[in-house]
């Protein structure tokens, strides 16, 4: 039988709920239990596809294609699991069903209130598709406190005392803040946050304190005094150097033995922390440096491209190096800048995006990258603009673009209207933003001989997509001619997945996201490769 542990924020957001969550997962993984991590968020969106990566961050997609909460990335790169559509919930997604369903009749007749059908809803949502689960870890979006997490914590209330309060355990990060000015650790924000938890009917059973600086004895007993909760349960969280520390710092912390005692669980088994170890020390340690420039349109915001900036770590870890990453925002970026914001780069990258701004920055570095031979990686957006400079100065298509930025008759990147998933027939609309690209995982055939293959070390692959437009297979021949080949095909032959430049180190144009499968402990082939040939370009 699962049992649940739900994760509540306090004081402050950002406090890293997500990463504890999945360093819990790793913790009791290790110990041989199987784990599935899920995300409820607040927010009124359905998904978070919708929503500018400023206000949001990565739109995070999963295997059976759903766009969620970045934090499923964590999720997966700590866990090693492959999240799914039914691990992230949002408000919108909850409102949108109870909604269809009232239309349909589906309540009786009765009045449908948020206690109990939202709730009751949430509920349904949180139980869902589990099946061999030893644990279900469920993150709750927000900070207590917040209008919106409302119905969700009431949900888990319910949700605690209807499965049995045993097996339901409450985890609350709190922040407790150090101030300077009198040398002191504050545990006041902590017990505010606990006091308006419990006054919702919800008394955490670990307090997770995110501090600073180490939190003393006398303060540790005052959060139990307070919060009503042991002192073996108030765990502490000190600011990591890198993020791949958390889990040996909440090992440290005895999480893990703190969560198994509460659901009076024995694991004989040792967790095994040696990956975390070894990656921490390579990180914080190495000398070796290779700097990468992302050239996209998002890159002031740190969390725009977390699955990318993570995976290019990984990439760096697999040659055991540190890849600096240089972020150049492509709308400033004149062609007669191009030389000298791109003279320290080893590599250059141009990652997924939407919209025409910025477009002729990206095109600009790209013919950079062709002509000076230095390593060059096009992700998605990233390949389409690839395809498009080698069009206009390579094919002589002046005019070459792509209908994302309105028609013409030189669409060298064009809108997909119809393309096949497991032998059916899917269509696209442009009608309706939400959900309606071609999303989730695609297999592609990669042509022998290629370096792609090489890489991969097959001919089949499997890769996440999020995109609506598509290179058009019709300009294969002329490409392959003059030097660009279209070394992956989805299965049907007719979409291009994968280009590549024959005369040219290293330059490679993806339609998927490599970047969402890379993982700390197992590294993405492209990602690994890129780096290594940008480290063998930095020698020269
Ligand atoms: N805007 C492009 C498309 O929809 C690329 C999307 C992306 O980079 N994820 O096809």
């Amino acid at each position: 039988m699962a049992r649940y542990i739900f994760v509540t924020g306090g004081v402050v957001s950002s406090l890293g709920k997500g990463l504890s969550s999945a360093s819990l997962s790793y913790l009791l993984q290790s110990r041989g239990f199987k784990v599935r991590l899920r995300k409820l968020d607040p927010y009124l969106n359905v998904d978070p596809g919708t929503m500018s990566p400023f206000q949001h961050g990565e739109v995070f997609v999963t295997n059976d294609g759903a766009e969620t909460d970045l934090d499923l990335g964590h999720y997966e790169r700590f866990s090693g699991i492959s999240t799914n559509k039914s691990d992230n919930i949002t408000t919108g997604k909850i409102y949108n069903d109870v909604i269809k369903r009232e239309r349909k009749g589906k309540y009786l007749g009765k009045t449908v209130q948020v206690i109990p059908h939202i709730t009751n809803r949430i509920k349904e949502f949180i139980r869902n598709d589990i099946s061999k689960e030893d644990f279900v870890i469920c993150e709750i979006g927000g900070t207590v406190g917040d209008i919106e997490s409302l119905p969700f914590l009431e949900a888990i209330r319910q949700f605690s005392n209807e499965f049995g309060r045993n097996n339901t355990l409450f985890i609350h990060l709190t922040l407790v803040p150090y101030m300077r000015a009198s040398d002191e650790i504050k545990t006041k924000p902590t017990q505010h946050s606990v006091k308006e938890l419990r006054s919702i009917g919800i008394q955490p059973d670990i307090i997770i304190c995110r501090s600073e600086r180490s939190i003393p004895l006398d303060q540790r007993k005052k959060i139990s005094l307070f919060c009503n909760v042991s002192i073996q349960d108030v765990i502490e969280t000190v600011d990591v150097k890198t993020i791949y520390e958390a889990p040996i710092s909440f090992n440290k912390e005895k999480l893990d033995e703190r969560v198994l005692k509460y659901f009076k669980i024995k694991s004989n088994k040792k967790v095994n922390l040696k990956p975390w170890v070894n990656i921490t020390k390579l990180v914080l340690t190495t000398k070796r440096r290779v700097n990468i420039g992302i050239v996209g349109k998002y890159v002031e915001l740190k969390d725009a491209y977390k699955s990318l900036d993570e995976a290019l770590t990984h990439g760096g870890i697999s040659n055991k190096l540190k890849v600096n990453l240089i972020r150049i925002e492509s709308d400033k970026l004149k062609p007669s800048d191009i030389k000298k914001k791109l003279k320290d780069v080893s590599g250059i990258l141009i990652p997924g995006g939407f919209g025409k701004r910025g477009t002729e920055g990206k095109i600009a570095a790209i013919k950079h990258a062709r002509l000076k031979k230095i390593p060059f990686f096009g992700i998605c957006f990233g390949m389409q603009m690839a395809i498009i400079e080698f069009a206009r100065n390579m094919l002589n298509i002046k005019n070459a673009t792509s209908s994302e930025f309105g028609s013409s008759k030189a669409s060298v990147v064009g809108l997909i209207d119809e393309w096949k998933k497991d032998g059916k027939l899917m269509k696209g609309t442009k009608k309706d933003l939400g959900g309606t690209m071609r999303l989730g995982s695609y297999t592609a055939r990669l042509k022998k001989d290629t370096k792609i293959s090489k890489i991969y070390k097959t001919t089949v692959i499997s890769e996440r997509h999020r995109h609506r437009y598509e290179v058009n297979i019709n300009y294969k021949d002329q490409f392959e001619k003059k030097g660009m080949i279209f070394s992956g095909l989805s299965p049907d032959n007719n979409l291009p997945e994968i280009i590549e430049l024959r005369n040219h180190p290293w330059f490679i144009g993806v339609q998927f996201h490599p970047e969402f499968k890379s993982r700390p402990l197992l590294p993405h082939p492209l990602f690994s490769s890129f780096i290594e040939a940008a480290n063998n370009y930095s020698k020269k």
